[in-house]
C-alpha cells in the first residue's frame, strides 16, 4: 500500500498561486485560493467572465498566454486546470524540477498535492482525502459532515480563538486545558450558540474559566418534532438533537423509521400515550424528563408530527421551565401539512379555500367549546387530528351549523408512510365511510372543497378509496335527525 498523503494546511495570505487555465475548473480553484487570501496569477490565453471579473477588481493577475515554466519561480504553489492532458504534464514535470508543489486538477498521478473536499464551520475546518483514489467519496463524507455540524462550531471555534491567551495563562498545564475544553463542550456551552444565546454563551464561559471547583454536568431537554412518519421529513436538528441524546423518550406515535436515525448508545423509552391521554402518563413522562436533566444526560423528547400541534409541547416546557432545566425546541413537520402533501390536496387553494383550521374533536368536552359556526363556514379546509373517533358527532354538528353535507373529505390514515391509506367521500357519509374501510389511528381528516382534490393529484402510494355509499352528493341528512343525534 502506498504511504499516506501528507495533511497540510498552507497559509497563503498574501502569496502568489500560479493557476494555469482560465476555464471553468480554473475559476472555481481560483475562487478558493482567494478565500484564502492569496494572490492568485491566471495564465490563459483567455479568461471566463468570473475571472474576468475578479481581474478587473485587481483581485488576481492575468498573464495573457500559454504557460512558461519561469511563471513559476514567484510563485509558492502551482494548480494545473486546464483541459489539456500535455499542458498539464508540462506544468507538472516544471514544478517537478523546481521541487514545487502541483496539483493537476482530476490527476492524482501528476499531482504533488491534493486540494481535499473542505467542510467549513468559520475559522474551523474539516478536510477530507481519498488520497486522490476515491474524491467522489470524499464529497460524500463531506456532505454528510456538513448536516451533523450546526453553526454553533463556528461560534466555539471563534471564542476559542479570541480567549486562547487567557485560557492558556488560566490552564498552564496541557492536562489541565484539555480537561476545561471537555467540560465546556460537554455542558451547556454550544446549545447557548444554537440559541443564538451569545452573550449568556459568553458569560458561561467566562464563568466555567474562573471556577476553581468543578460543577456537575448540567442536563437538557430538547423537544423534538419527528415528522409524520417518513425519514426523509426529520429535519436536520431533529438529527443532531438525535445524534448527541443521552436518552429519547419517544411517543408511540414516532415511526421506527426515524428512530433508527438516532445515536445508537442512547437509552430509548417509549412514552406513548393512549387517544385516552391519562394525565397521569403525563406525570410520568414529566418525572422522568427531570430526573435524566437532574443527572446532566441530555434528553431528547421525541413527539411525532410538530412538538407544539396537540403535542402537550407547551405543559412540558412550562414544566421545565418551573424546574429550572434548560431546553430547545426542534419543529416538527406537523400531521395536517404532511398529510395533505403526501394525499395531494393542497390545504389552501385560490380558486377553493383561503384558510387553514387545525383542530380536534378529540374529547367530548372539546367537541362542545368549538365554535362550530365558524367551524363551518365555507372555502375553509378543516384540518382534524385525532378525528377517528366522534364523527357523528361532528358531522352532525357541522352540518347543523351550515356546513354542506356535500362538502368534500379526505381521510388520510398513516400519512407519509409506507403504509399510507387515503379514504374520500363527502361529509354526508364520513363516518360510515371511515367505518367500511375500517380507518385506523394514525389518520387525519382533512374536509373543504381542497380533498376533494385528492382524486386528480394523488402521487403517493395507492390511489384514494371512494366512499362506497354512492352516489355520495345526492343523499341529504335531514336536520331534525342531526338535531336529535
Ligand atoms: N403533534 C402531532 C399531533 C399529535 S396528535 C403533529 O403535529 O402531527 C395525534 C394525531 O395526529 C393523530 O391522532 C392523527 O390525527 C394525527 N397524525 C399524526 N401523525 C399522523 C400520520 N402519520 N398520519 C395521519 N395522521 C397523523
Amino acid at each position: 500500500m502506498n504511504a499516506p498523503l501528507f495533511p497540510l494546511f498552507a497559509d497563503l495570505r498574501d502569496r502568489p498561486v500560479l493557476v494555469v487555465g482560465g476555464g471553468a475548473v480554473a475559476e472555481r480553484k481560483t475562487g478558493a485560493l482567494l478565500r484564502a487570501g492569496a494572490r492568485p496569477r491566471v495564465v490563459s490565453p483567455t479568461l471566463t467572465d468570473g475571472l474576468q471579473a475578479w481581474r478587473d477588481q485587481g483581485r488576481i493577475d492575468w498573464i495573457e498566454g500559454h504557460f512558461q515554466p519561469h511563471w513559476l519561480d514567484e510563485v509558492w504553489l502551482v494548480i494545473a486546470a486546464t483541459d489539456d492532458g500535455a499542458a498539464n504534464r508540462a506544468v507538472a514535470d516544471a514544478a517537478e524540477a523546481r521541487r514545487l508543489l502541483a496539483n493537476v486538477v482530476d490527476d492524482a498521478g501528476l499531482s504533488t498535492f491534493q486540494v481535499p473536499a473542505v467542510v467549513e464551520r468559520g475559522a474551523l475546518q474539516v478536510a477530507i482525502s481519498s488520497g486522490g483514489g476515491a474524491p467522489m467519496l470524499a464529497r460524500h463524507l463531506r456532505r454528510q459532515l456538513e448536516t451533523l455540524l450546526d453553526d454553533s462550531w463556528a461560534d466555539l471555534a471563534g471564542l476559542f480563538a479570541r480567549q486562547r491567551e487567557r485560557i492558556r495563562q488560566r490552564f498552564p498545564r496541557l492536562g489541565e486545558r484539555r480537561r476545561f475544553f471537555e467540560r465546556l463542550l460537554a455542558g451547556p456551552l454550544p446549545r447557548l450558540y444554537r440559541q443564538r444565546l451569545h452573550a449568556q454563551a459568553e458569560n458561561l464561559f467566562q464563568s466555567v474559566l474562573d471556577e476553581s471547583v468543578q460543577r456537575a454536568p448540567e442536563g437538557s431537554v430538547a423537544l423534538v418534532g419527528a415528522g409524520p412518519g417518513d425519514a426523509g421529513l426529520v429535519t436536520l436538528n431533529a438529527l443532531r438533537a438525535m445524534n448527541e441524546a443521552d436518552v429519547i423518550l419517544h411517543d408511540r406515535l414516532v415511526s421506527d423509521d426515524v428512530l433508527r436515525l438516532g445515536r445508537r448508545d442512547a437509552t430509548y423509552v417509549e412514552v406513548g400515550k393512549s387517544a385516552a391521554g391519562h394525565s397521569a402518563r403525563q406525570d410520568d413522562i414529566h418525572a422522568l424528563m427531570l430526573e435524566h436533566a437532574r443527572a446532566g444526560r441530555r434528553v431528547v423528547r421525541l413527539k411525532g408530527g410538530d412538538p407544539f400541534v396537540f403535542g402537550r409541547g407547551g405543559e412540558e416546557l412550562e414544566f421545565l421551565r418551573a424546574h429550572g432545566i434548560a431546553y430547545e425546541v426542534v419543529p416538527g413537520i406537523t400531521a395536517a401539512v404532511a398529510c395533505a402533501a403526501y394525499a395531494g390536496i393542497p390545504l389552501t387553494h385560490r380558486d377553493h379555500a383561503q384558510s387553514v383550521r387545525l383542530v380536534t374533536a378529540h374529547c367530548k368536552d372539546s367537541s362542545d367549546t368549538l365554535d362550530w359556526t365558524s367551524l363551518a363556514q365555507e372555502r375553509q379546509t378543516l384540518a382534524v387530528y385525532m378525528g377517528v373517533a366522534g364523527l357523528e358527532d361532528f358531522r352532525a354538528r357541522l352540518v347543523e351549523a351550515g356546513r354542506s353535507p356535500s362538502t368534500p373529505f379526505a381521510l388520510v390514515e398513516n400519512g407519509s408512510r409506507r403504509e399510507q391509506r387515503v379514504v374520500t367521500g363527502t361529509l354526508a357519509d364520513l363516518p360510515e365511510t371511515a367505518r367500511s374501510h375500517q380507518v385506523r389511528s394514525p389518520a387525519l381528516l382533512i374536509l373543504g372543497e381542497v380533498a376533494a382534490l385528492a382524486q386528480t393529484l394523488h402521487w403517493f402510494g395507492p390511489a384514494p378509496l371512494r366512499g362506497d355509499a354512492a352516489p355520495t352528493h345526492s343523499r341529504n341528512l335531514p336536520a331534525p335527525t342531526l338535531q336529535a343525534a
